[in-house]
């Protein structure tokens, strides 16, 4: 059985960083060519008779107001369709407008969607972090909210271990 695992966020909240930690070495495919096709394969995750597609959605955080943003974003809205599952990584206690943007279409689309709280080891006081992860908790109803540091490998294994599970 395998299935399709969109790990979703606005630039730089490490989506590759976490993709590596998660295949343990650096088979992460990036793309110079942006919204033009509907998912890039990131990897796959093979364990037994269960095999994660990890995919990458791009242009989910592009604001829609300009019709050629419309235009570019339709592919990458749909694509999330044939998601089984969505991997939603936030940064730290940082909250923006990207952020946002890539929350609405994660609604638009109803598929099942785990919140993962990056960078954790950047917040210096950790009681800053618990309001923010309860706020988060309001704004969707996640299934699972993993706070975690992809850079230092923090939950990656708990989380490639419940992504396999969830299969
Ligand atoms: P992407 O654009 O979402 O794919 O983000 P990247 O994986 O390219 O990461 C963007 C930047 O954030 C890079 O400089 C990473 O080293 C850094 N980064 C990623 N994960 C973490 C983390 O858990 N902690 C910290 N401190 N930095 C991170
Ligand atoms: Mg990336």
């Amino acid at each position: 059985y395998c299935g399709l695992v969109a790990i979703v966020g606005r630039p730089n909240v490490g989506k590759s960083t976490l993709l590596n930690k998660i295949l343990g070495q650096k088979v992460s495919i990036t793309s110079r060519k942006p919204q033009t096709t509907r998912h890039r394969i990131m990897g796959i995750d093979t364990e037994g008779a269960h095999q994660a597609i990890y995919v990458d959605t791009p242009g989910l955080h592009i604001e829609e107001k300009r019709a050629i943003n419309r235009f570019m974003n339709r592919a990458a809205s749909s694509s999330l369709d044939d998601v089984g599952l969505i991997l939603f990584v936030v940064e730290g206690t940082r909250w923006t407008e990207d952020d946002q943007m890539v929350l609405n279409k994660i609604k638009q689309s109803g598929v099942e969607c785990w919140l993962l709280v990056n960078k954790s080891d950047n917040v210096k006081d950790k009681a800053q972090l618990m309001p923010h992860l309860k706020w988060l908790a309001e704004q969707h109803n996640f299934t699972h909210i993993m706070p975690m540091s992809a850079k230092l490998g923090k939950n990656v294994t708990e989380l490639r271990d419940m992504v396999q599970k969830q299969l």
